[in-house]
């Protein structure tokens, strides 16, 4: 297999910081696009992989280069491409091939494919015997199938978050029918949670934010929520008792569920896309009495993804960014640590040139 070479910035170990690196991209096959990333959003899916906090779940192999939110131009593409062209503007989220034959893959639900999907970084890498390296780097060589398309209109930036803060959002308050009529709790203003919360607007529900940080009240509302509760506060926690038809919790540290179960009404869905660490404790009353769900939701589809990204083009969604350059990477980790972003990172790519 031929490969040409690539920078991108890596980690080599769960406690060292990313640092550049050169690595190999295959050459475009017959059905393959290249893409010259612009743009990476950073996710805390990132930090945990980097730092291996999943190990439990999925050992992260090392040089890990992450980045699952990628938008750029294509810059070459394969003999049997039909839905690019050279110049054209693509995305690639979460995943870069599955079975494409199971069950799942064949409903359009590649994420759950029965095989394990290829993800983005941390997979095995089909194509060059190694584990696939992510968007931290200045291209990536994916299948057609598995590229999307950039609206027009949608800056490029603002859009790089919406290919897995945008769609594991989304997909559930989709899944879950949430719309006009139904009360709505996004748990966490982070990057799932800010999009969690223009989307519940703009399905039309009423939208209440829960949030540990005072601070950010105000945001919460400009960003579409009609009520923003401190969830530290017990007498507000309270006073939302067993009212709401559904909660997305996008909270990425350990925190106590009960205190979100309480608050749903007859056959309500808390719906997991929160990743933490550690597994969560759920007392059995607090599911019992009165017949509450409990649920979790990963990324979203390929169809499911391009209709997203067309939704937002139609009403006018992006996330809301803070751009830097690849060089303050390990800042920005420790950042979001702190719950100090607002409201998602993006790696202005050329900046990895410097
Ligand atoms: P993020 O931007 O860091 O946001 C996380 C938010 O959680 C923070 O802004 C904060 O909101 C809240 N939080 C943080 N520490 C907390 C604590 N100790 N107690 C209570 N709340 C706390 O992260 P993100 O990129 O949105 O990702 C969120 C989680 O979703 C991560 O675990 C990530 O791995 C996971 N994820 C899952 C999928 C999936 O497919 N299911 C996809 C992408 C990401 P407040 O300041 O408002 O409290
Ligand atoms: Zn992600
Ligand atoms: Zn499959």
């Amino acid at each position: 297999m031929q490969t040409k070479q690539a920078k991108a910035y890596a980690a080599e170990s769960s406690t060292a910081p990313l640092a550049p690196l050169q690595i190999a991209r295959r050459q475009p096959g017959p059905t393959d696009v290249e893409i010259e990333i612009l743009y990476c959003g950073v996710c805390h899916s990132d930090l945990h992989q980097v730092r291996n906090e999943w190990s439990e779940a999925l050992q992260t192999v090392y040089p890990c280069v992450p980045g699952h939110e990628i938008v750029g131009k294509v810059s070459a593409v394969g003999a049997d491409v039909k839905k690019f062209k050279v110049g054209d503007h693509a995305a690639v989220g979460c995943m870069v091939d599955s079975c494409r034959t199971c069950e799942h893959c064949q409903s359009g639900h590649e994420q759950y494919c029965l095989s394990f999907a290829t993800f983005t970084y941390n997979s095995e890498d089909k194509h060059l015997q190694s584990h696939t390296l992510g968007g931290y780097s200045s291209s990536i060589v994916v299948d057609e199938a598995f590229t999307l398309k950039v609206p027009e209109g949608l800056d490029l930036a603002a859009t790089a978050p919406l290919l897995c803060a945008g769609i594991t959002t989304y997909s559930p308050l989709h899944h879950w029918k949430v719309g006009p009529g139904q009360k709505v709790g996004v748990v966490g203003l982070g990057g799932l949670g800010h999009m969690a919360v223009k989307f519940a607007r703009a399905l039309g529900a009423h939208v209440v934010l829960f949030t540990t940080s005072p601070s950010k009240k105000d945001d919460g509302l400009r960003l579409g929520a009609h009520e923003v509760v401190v969830s530290r506060d017990p007498e507000a926690m309270a006073q939302q008792t067993a009212s709401f038809d559904f909660i997305l919790d996008a909270v990425s540290a350990d925190h106590d569920v009960n205190e979100y179960l309480r608050l749903l009404k007859l056959d309500g869905s808390l719906v997991l896309v929160g990743a933490p660490e550690k597994p969560m404790p759920v007392a059995a009353f607090n599911l019992l009495l009165p017949r509450r769900n409990f649920s979790g939701s990963a990324i979203g589809g390929i169809a499911e993804t391009q209709e997203m990204l067309d939704f937002c083009a139609k009403h006018n969604i992006v996330a809301d960014i803070e751009l830097i350059p690849i060089q303050k990477i390990n800042e920005a980790y420790d950042r979001l640590l702190k719950q100090d972003v607002k409201y998602r990172f993006v790696i202005d790519m050329a900046t990895l040139q410097a």
